[in-house]
């Protein structure tokens, strides 16, 4: 395959390139460095297979460019982070929307298969035991989202789903739920390698709220082969299909799970929401997947346990 990575130089994007490439895939990665950066990428820097071309999803020719050399469009690129979806909604919006929409009218008018990462967030405010793709949730709807994010994000499904049944694109719709790995930083809100990185401080570790939210954590490893398994599964196209992990573990039990593991001296201490992102601050208290769909399309099985993902 020949494969346009948008959001190449981020956490997930990232991986995904060093993936394809060692799969004997080409790859160009598409990028403007805003929250990814280019040594992400150093372990492929001059390698034949691999590319970077640092731009943006809003310049259309660009796109359109680099669309025009791919077979297959793995469209990661999007501005994320609390802080920033919160800070700057309306911009945030605006990449996430038009950004989609370049690259998708380019992959549906060069015929190349388009996958687009979105994310549990399109859930709402929803603690389901397990979040399943068929509850409550209609594609594309933001009525029960949260933030501009989650509402882009819904957009964007429905943008690729209409593209998917008018013109034929073979495409499919990633939801994430709260992948984790190696390049993910803390620095915009990410609770593990914010955990990890206090701990290895020996700093107090800070949880937001009472801790006794719930996540259930998924390995980048896991997710990565996940994604080009789907896009070479026709069964999947026009499908939202759920990502994630199995185990799920509060917020306070993942901050002691962290000090136990990291040998660390930290303790722990409680930041009430309003302190960390302002003002009507909400958190869901559950974030599950049910990922019996991936596992029925694909044999989606993740192998890796919360703690294999934080060490
Ligand atoms: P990330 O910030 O590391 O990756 C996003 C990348 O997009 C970055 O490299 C950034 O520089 C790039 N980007 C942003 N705006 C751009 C623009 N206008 N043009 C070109 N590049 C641009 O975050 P990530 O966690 O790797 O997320 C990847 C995708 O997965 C995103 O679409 C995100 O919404 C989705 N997602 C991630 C998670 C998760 O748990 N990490 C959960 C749900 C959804």
């Amino acid at each position: 395959m020949k494969a346009l990575v948008t959001g190449g130089a981020g956490f997930i994007g990232s991986h995904l390139c060093d993936h394809l490439v060692a799969h004997g895939h080409s790859v160009v990665a598409l990028d403007d460095l805003s929250t990814g950066r280019e040594s992400n990428l150093e372990q492929l820097t001059g390698n034949p297979s691999f590319e970077l071309v640092k731009g943006s999803i809003l310049d259309k020719s660009l796109v359109d460019d680099v669309v025009a050399e791919c077979d297959t469009v793995f469209h990661l690129a999007a501005a994320v982070g609390v802080h920033t979806i919160v800070d700057k909604p309306l911009e945030s919006l605006h990449i996430n929307l038009q950004g989609t929409e370049n690259v998708v009218e380019s992959a549906a008018r060069r015929r190349a298969r388009f996958m687009v990462a979105s994310t549990s967030e399109v859930y709402g405010k929803n603690d389901a035991d397990g979040l399943s793709e068929d509850a409550d949730r209609v594609l594309g709807s933001p009525l029960k989202s949260r933030w501009s994010y989650a509402a882009a994000k819904g957009l964007d499904e429905l943008v690729a789903y209409i593209y998917g049944e008018e013109s034929g694109l073979p495409c499919v719709i990633t939801r994430f739920f709260n992948i984790v790995g190696p390049r993910q930083t803390g620095r915009y809100g990410m609770v593990v390698p914010r955990f990890v990185s206090q701990a290895m401080a020996g700093e107090p570790i800070t949880v937001y709220g009472t801790g006794d939210q719930r996540r259930c954590f998924g390995s980048v490893f896991d997710v990565v082969p996940a994604v080009v398994k789907l896009i070479d599964t026709p069964a999947a196209y026009n499908r939202a299909v759920n990502l994630g992990g199995k185990e799920e573990v509060s917020i306070r039990g993942l901050a002691d799970r962290v000090i136990e593991l990291t040998g660390s001296p930290s303790t722990v201490t409680y930041v009430p929401y309003e302190e960390a992102y302002g003002e009507g601050y909400e958190d869901m208290q559950r974030r599950m997947p049910d990922t019996s769909l991936a596992q029925g399309l694909i044999g989606y099985e993740p192998q890796r346990r919360l703690n294999d993902i934080i060490a």
